[in-house]
């Protein structure tokens, strides 16, 4: 089932709650017990929407370390403060991308700003590096501007990636799209797809039929590969997202916050964490302690 078909097929595969500290629901897409990559996509949670009166932190999410990943930040509704390594401050707003590579090391903090919007919801991704780059530097970049289609009564950003003739500015290493989709009119229409890509799709808000399959919230739907286009139908407004990209023909192992591929790496990197090895660096002004690693289990492949 973790091989990426062949063809157009249609998977169902339920989310599953997680816990990431702080008080936050969040729902966890990717990885799957069936389904551990799409494209280089190798982790998706969905949180909110959850209201925050003005006294509530909100999000607060310690320093933590990455490695061999670019984690993608986006944004339904609300505000969140980004802190790095780098030196790097950086809140995002709906609309905008945070993107931050690994590389071989990093660490950040995210938050909710002092003063925040009564509601937070978004997306947090992750997308494996390949093997040329993950060993590669860090970088934090922010995008306040990406490219906006309009046809066939829908609106669309693409975060990552190409599609419907347009490219992101995002700096992305293998080919692969990121999509946010509102189905702004009722109706039924064909969206083009990349037939080289494997797809899958998650349903933000409302429902929605395609391929003649009725997808709500609640679930990865994967798609296959080898599909020229995809039927797109609603009856009431509804929001989606289509990530994809081309199968990432490497084995990559995920153990906490650290994407690699064997264990040994996983080992390393956690004993240069609780060291405060100069690999991960400093974050620095968040006010509360650093997430501590947990133990290492024989069995290394976690949020399952
Ligand atoms: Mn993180």
């Amino acid at each position: 089932m973790n091989q990426p078909a062949a063809g157009p097929v249609l998977e169902t595969l339920p989310d599953h709650s997680a816990n990431i500290g702080g008080g936050m629901d969040v729902r966890r897409a990717l990885p799957h017990r069936l389904r551990r990559l799409v494209g280089a996509w190798c982790f998706l949670d969905h949180y909110g929407p959850v209201s925050l009166a003005a006294q509530d932190a909100g999000m607060r999410i310690g320093p933590h370390p990455h490695m061999g990943l670019q984690t993608v930040s986006w944004l339904f509704s609300g505000e969140v403060l980004h802190r790095d390594s780098l030196g790097s401050l950086q809140s995002i707003r709906p609309g905008q991308l945070n993107l931050m590579t690994a590389g071989r090391g990093i660490s950040h903090s995210e938050e909710s700003p002092a003063s925040h919007p009564k509601e937070l919801h978004g997306l947090q991704f992750w997308i494996a590096l390949p093997e040329k780059t993950r060993q590669g530097s860090a970088a934090f970049d922010h995008y306040p501007n990406l490219p906006e289609i309009r046809r066939d009564g829908l609106a669309a950003t693409l975060i990552v990636g190409e599609g419907l003739k347009e490219r992101s500015p995002a700096k992305v290493y293998t080919p692969m799209i990121g999509l946010d989709l509102r189905c702004t009119d009722v109706g039924a229409r064909r969206l083009p797809l990349d037939a080289d890509f494997e797809h899958a799709l998650i349903v933000i808000e409302g429902e929605l039929t395609v391929e003649n399959t009725g997808m709500a919230p609640g679930s990865l739907y994967y798609l296959g590969r080898g599909r020229e286009s995809l039927n797109v139908e609603n009856r009431a407004p509804a929001r989606a997202f289509l990530l994809g990209g081309t199968p990432f023909g490497e084995d990559v192992l995920l153990w906490w916050n650290f994407v690699g591929r064997r264990g040994e790496e996983m080992e390393q990197a956690r004993r240069e964490w609780e060291a405060r090895d100069a690999r991960f660096g400093e974050v620095h002004g968040y006010d509360g302690p650093r997430l501590v690693a947990p133990e290492l289990t024989t069995r290394l492949k976690t949020h399952l």
